[in-house]
């Protein structure tokens, strides 16, 4: 098979897991250029092994690490600079884009540019700019492939599929750490109860996003730009074992679906070799061990993330952009411990109310709005800090 990929976020729970599959396919991949954040220990190692030609790092410090270590033998760039040198690498077929949040979407918009496929994993860039992202990705001929165990569920099965035949997408979720929580004990609380997911070993922010579902909320947003599918076309499914990644009805009534061990390697590695599959030995799904398969509707009272997630994807423009925004700042807040659980979604919810729609945003109008939606989200933050106090 022989492709060359660009690896953004190598550091991260992805990026690792993108790397120990290519290490497990030798001959069939090779790593170009990596782009990391702070974490320099790890990505010396990365170089060490994988012998990239390009590396990007976050700051100046970890570029004078790289240098002292390897000198000429690897360039290293800072920054977004960094980020786009690595997307745009002249010689790969696939970029994965592992990184967490916005900042994914100029590297994603230039490796388009250059005519790459995009593994994608970064759900953040097409919450921001989906209409941009697969409108360029039509335009120039590549290929969107879904990271996310869900997507590579639904691409699996629209597989020589043909969209008119497609009646719904059904998404499944685990529901997070507090699926079974209430509204009292969420607004209480602590961060490392939110941190620990049931199922999946995932960075941090994702999984706090799984623990308000608003992770569910940005896949469903993710499915609306990958599949074309309107929103009442699209349902949410809790399904606490996430074994069943996520199913397709036909109008037919036939539904589709994809299984398989709780293993992001399984779908990175489909990413990679797509069309083909390639032999993986990767922990085979046991049907008899897991006896039964459980399913329920979200409660979207308890969560109302999904929710608004359903309600900014359908006001369109501007709005998943500030929706996304908003929740990366107070996701991170209530990581720092500056903020509760339930002020995840009162931020998000008083950003989306103070933002003025932009129906078609240019890419430079959906940096602005979410840069604004920063910005507001350290206000509502502030506050609501003060409403405490009073
Ligand atoms: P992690 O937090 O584990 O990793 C994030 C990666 O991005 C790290 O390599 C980090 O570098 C790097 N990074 C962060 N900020 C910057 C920056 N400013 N510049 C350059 N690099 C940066 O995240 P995950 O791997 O969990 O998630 C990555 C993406 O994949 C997210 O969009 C997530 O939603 C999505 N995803 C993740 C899944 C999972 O199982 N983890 C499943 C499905 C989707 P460093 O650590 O060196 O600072
Ligand atoms: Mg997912």
């Amino acid at each position: 098979m022989s492709r060359t990929i660009a690896l953004l976020g190598s550091t991260g729970s992805i990026g690792t897991m993108t790397l120990e599959v290519v290490a497990s396919q030798p001959g069939e991949f090779r790593v170009a250029s990596l782009a990391a954040g702070r974490n320099i220990d790890l990505l010396l190692q990365q170089i060490e092994q994988f012998r990239p030609e390009i590396v990007s790092v976050a700051d100046e410090e970890g570029r004078t690490a790289v240098r002292e270590r390897f000198g000429s033998k690897v360039e290293v760039l800072v920054g977004l600079e960094g980020l786009i040198a690595v997307a745009t690498h002249p010689e790969v077929d696939i970029v994965v884009t592992a990184v967490v949040g916005s900042i994914g979407l100029i590297p994603t918009v230039k490796a388009l540019e250059a005519g790459k496929h995009i593994a994608l994993a970064n759900k953040e860039t097409l919450v921001a700019a989906g209409h941009l992202v697969m409108d360029l990705a039509k335009q120039k001929g590549c290929a969107i492939l879904p990271v996310d165990s869900e997507h590579s569920a639904i691409y699996q099965c629209l597989h020589r599929e043909r969209s008119v035949d497609v009646d719904r997408i059904l998404l499944t979720a685990s529901g997070g750490s507090f699926r079974d929580k209430t509204r009292d004990e969420m607004r209480v609380a602590t961060v490392s109860g939110a941190l620990n997911h049931p199922n999946w070993a995932m960075g941090a922010k994702i999984t706090i996003d799984s623990a308000t579902l608003m992770n569910k909320g940005l896949e469903v947003i993710e499915a609306h730009w990958l599949f074309n599918m309107p929103y009442d076309r699209i349902d949410v499914l809790v399904h606490p074992e996430s074994i069943v990644h996520s199913l397709v009805e036909f109008v037919d009534g036939s539904v589709l679906a994809q299984l398989g061990s709780p293993d992001m390697r399984i779908p990175i590695q489909y990413a990679l070799s797509y069309p083909d599959r390639m032999p993986g030995s990767y922990k085979r799904l046991n049907l008899l061990e897991v006896g039964k398969l459980h399913f329920r509707k979200p409660d979207f009272e308890r969560f109302p993330l999904l929710r608004m997630c359903f309600d900014a994807g359908r006001a369109g423009g501007s709005m998943p952009t500030v929706l996304n925004a908003a929740n990366e700042v107070a996701n991170e807040y209530f990581r720092m411990n500056l903020i509760g659980f339930l002020d995840i979604e009162q931020t998000v919810a008083h950003v989306m109310d103070r933002h003025q729609l932009l129906t078609n945003p240019s890419l430079e109008e959906v940096l602005e709005a979410d840069a604004w939606a920063r910005q507001q989200a350290c206000q509502v933050v502030r506050e609501l800090e003060l409403g405490q106090e009073q």
